[in-house]
């Protein structure tokens, strides 16, 4: 058996032991030890139906049996094409065409090249800048990293690639001004677009990034009503393709197959992974509209992008047996279910814990902000790193959540993520809190204040 402390796999932990996950046991992960734990994160949002789904690893099996690669540089495969097929059919708006990479870095990245050759292709080269939001991540590729808004990951590879600029994000507990009413926020929140885009130079910008609902870097921060809704008719105006990023918040994690259907919009590209494979198969897609694939189709003719393993047989084959099992009614009733579940049970045990300021999300998607002081929202010094030390205590009492730590701009606090399998069930739920609450009242208790 590996011993963790001397794991070779670049780059993780090299300070601290890790457990060796052996075994996958529906919601539970098995260590080296025996020990189990609950999985409440899904790692990071990715494993939507726990860790031993027979009938995905069935699929991959057969699928290895008849074809384990093709290249699609020669070939088409039948999984990729009905993983496309059930995809277009549910995407909301007209998004109709697919393009499969191995996850979501990948994804925004293919977003970004294909925002900006779409603009290349119909005359207007001037429009190359990307407008994302601050407190926002997109990914580590350095083309997904220009987008993301996360400071300190930002800050020691600048200057970066992509010419970018950030605006709020859309963030109510921090942001919403006492008395105004939530509509008004939203508004207000996207109209920080109109202005950039006024700043800019509208006819300068290609494209507007942002998550439906924020997952890493807030903690399930879901839009002020109206927000989305203001930010498309801002786009339209102004001829900017919008992105929606749900890498993490898409396929079913919000009760809905696309977080943005709740929004009643649709994006011009979207960028999905995590979910799409569970964790079965590393793969991930971008959905680009028919607008934006008959310019291409009309200019060069191709798609100026690629990797090897773009809609790799082996990784449809899970995405197209996943898709079957996350995309129904039922399922998403379910998701909706127990995730109003959880958040009821997580409101009755943190809603007057002195430092949590807030529980928020939708679906099983789901976070608590930690704050020093309830009252003016105060956010603990990072240099207690809070956030660690709850995933430290947490997976001591044998719980996976997705905590993380607040910036040193004192605009958050540190927050913990959940996103638990869609097969969770009662018992579970009761787990969840039970767990959590004794990681976070260890990990309280451990800050020398
Ligand atoms: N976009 C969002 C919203 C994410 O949460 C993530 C990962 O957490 C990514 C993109 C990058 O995905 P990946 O880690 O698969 O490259």
């Amino acid at each position: 058996m590996p011993d963790a402390r001397a794991s070779r796999v670049f780059p993780r932990h090299t300070k601290a032991s890790v457990p060796v996950a052996v075994r996958g046991e529906g919601c539970f992960i098995v260590d080296s030890d025996g020990k189990k734990y609950l999985d409440a994160s899904g790692g990071a949002a990715v494993s939507c139906l726990g860790h031993s789904d027979p009938e995905v690893t069935q699929a991959i099996k057969d699928q290895l049996d008849r074809i384990a690669f093709a290249h699609t540089g020669f070939f088409t495969s039948e999984p990729a094409e009905a993983l496309a097929d059930r995809l277009i059919d549910r995407a909301p708006g007209d998004l109709s065409r697919v393009y499969f990479v191995s996850g979501g870095s990948e994804a925004v990245e293919a977003a970004l090249k294909l925002a900006r050759q779409y603009f290349l292709e119909i005359g207007q080269p001037q429009r190359r800048h990307i407008v994302a939001r601050w407190q926002s991540y997109h990914g580590n590729t350095l083309g997904a990293l220009s987008a993301g808004g996360n400071r300190w990951r930002r800050e020691p590879f600048e200057p970066l690639l992509v010419s970018m600029s950030h605006v709020d994000p859309c963030y109510a507990y921090r942001y919403r001004e006492p008395g105004e009413s939530e509509e008004a926020y939203g508004i207000r929140a996207a109209d920080a677009l109109e202005a950039e885009l006024q700043r800019l130079g509208p006819e300068t910008v290609a494209a507007f990034v942002a998550e439906p609902v924020v997952g890493a870097t807030l903690g399930a921060v879901t839009p002020a009503p109206g927000y989305f809704r203001r930010i498309r008719e801002i786009c339209d105006r102004h001829g900017v393709l919008l992105i929606l990023d749900e890498v993490m918040c898409g396929m079913g994690r919000t009760g809905s197959l696309f977080a943005c259907e709740q929004e009643g919009i649709a994006p011009d590209i979207a960028c999905i992974a995590k979910g799409l494979g569970a964790g079965y198969q590393p793969i991930g897609a971008m959905l680009a509209s028919q607008r934006i694939y008959d310019a291409i189709a009309a200019g060069s003719g191709f798609f100026q992008h690629g990797h090897t393993y773009l809609g790799h047989p082996a990784a449809c084959a899970a995405g197209v047996a996943v898709f079957d099992k996350i995309s129904g009614p039922a399922m998403l009733a379910r998701v909706r279910e127990m995730g109003g579940k959880l958040d009821a049970a997580l409101r009755d045990r943190f809603g007057q814990h002195p430092n949590v300021g807030d529980i928020r999300g939708r679906g099983l998607f789901l976070g608590l902000e930690l704050v020093e002081d309830r009252e003016t929202k105060a956010p603990f010094d990072p240099a207690h790193g809070l956030a660690a030390r709850i995933k430290k205590a947490a997976m001591a009492r044998g719980l996976m959540c997705y905590p993380m730590s607040g910036t040193l701009d004192g605009r958050r606090g540190d927050h913990v993520l959940l996103a638990p399998p869609f097969i969770i069930d009662d018992t579970h739920v009761e787990l969840i809190v039970d767990r959590l609450a004794d990681a976070i009242g260890l990990a309280l208790d451990s800050l020398e204040i």
